[in-house]
């Protein structure tokens, strides 16, 4: 089959880090531009615009969009008029409404839409599901905590309205929660703690159930120094689930289970192709409706200003 014909809006720290490598190591691509303010690609037709890149280069088929979510709905909106088949970054934008007409829009033009959650891709993920399938879940905790000085230098979309503060790393422990559980959860209680400097949260404290009464407890926090934490722990009748390391790695009453190399990506781009062939639409707000209820539900408190 031919090379999907590829381009790449927002060509920065995740362009970078895991589309480019990503993309060429599979056949099903070829990289034909990039459309970014600044950023370039190395040998590849560079526009500043979205809509200079789709009049210039008219073969191209599929296109990226790595921006910050703020900014993602405008240049969806402009690639599926166009009738390109259309990769979300995670989140998939900056609210529900607009992502459910993006899914309107992909769908009357007949093109692939897909709202990709890359940790859902984490190696273990599908070995947690299969695990917790086969078993009564007692409780969960979920502990998302990090060095938002390490991880996001200097990236201030982050912390303007829209750009989710800790839920952009928390969205991808709701991405897995969402998959690995055999029941919907919803949120119960919600406590967000904003720096007096800035419109998004530093932490999250999030209290979930399901309709059986399953309790899911998350807590989230950017400001964790020393050692990090991506884990979803489970008591079950089965034993203690350990999912660790973001997805990476699955233990049960301390022995490890499942560990594979990380090619989250690599997944994420077999999966888009699979949609463009299939003619589907891949796009799952469950993830974003969690972070969206948060904002709802959640108490506020201001804390320390915050500065890089
Ligand atoms: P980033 O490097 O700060 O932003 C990506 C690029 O978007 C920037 O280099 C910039 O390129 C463009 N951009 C920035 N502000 C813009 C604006 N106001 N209008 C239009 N374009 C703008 O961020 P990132 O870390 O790559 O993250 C981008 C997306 O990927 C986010 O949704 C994030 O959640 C997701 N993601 C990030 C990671 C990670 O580890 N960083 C992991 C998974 C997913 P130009 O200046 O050249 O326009």
């Amino acid at each position: 089959m031919a090379p999907i014909k590829l381009a790449i809006v927002g060509v920065g720290k995740i362009v970078r880090d895991q589309h480019l490598p990503s993309i060429a190591k599979i056949a099903d691509y070829e990289l034909v531009a990039t459309a970014s303010r600044h950023g370039t690609v190395e040998g590849v037709p560079a526009f500043t615009t979205i809509q200079a890149m789709l009049e210039a280069v008219p073969e191209i088929t599929a296109v990226s969009l790595c921006m910050p979510p703020q900014f993602r709905y405008e240049a969806a909106h402009a690639a599926l008029n166009a009738g390109k088949h259309v990769f979300l970054e995670k989140p998939p934008g900056a609210t529900l409404s607009e992502v459910q007409d993006l899914v309107r829009l992909a769908a009357g033009k007949k093109v692939s839409l897909f709202a990709s959650w890359h940790s859902r891709y984490a190696p273990a993920v599908e070995a947690a599901k299969t695990f917790l399938a086969g078993t009564r879940i007692r409780n969960m905790q979920v502990i998302w905590k990090e060095d938002v000085r390490h991880w996001h230098p200097n990236q201030d979309w982050i912390w303007q309205a829209g750009g989710l503060g800790i839920f952009d790393p928390g969205i991808n422990a709701l991405s897995i929660v969402t998959h690995i559980l055999p029941n919907a959860i919803f949120l119960t209680k919600a406590s967000l703690e904003f720096p007096e400097n800035r419109d998004a949260p530093i932490a999250a404290d999030l209290r979930f159930c399901d309709a059986a009464g399953l309790e899911v407890h998350a807590e989230f926090d950017w400001r964790q120094t020393g050692k990090q934490s991506w884990d979803i722990i489970a008591d079950t009748d089965a034993g203690q689930m350990v999912l660790s390391e973001g997805g990476a790695k699955l233990s049960v009453d301390g022995a490890l289970t499942f560990s594979e190399p990380e090619k989250e990506y690599f997944e994420l781009y077999k999966r888009f192709a699979a949609i463009i062939a299939n003619g589907t639409l891949d796009v799952d707000l469950a993830p974003l409706t969690h972070v969206a209820d948060a904002f709802m539900l959640g108490r506020r408190k201001f804390v320390d200003s915050f500065f890089d």
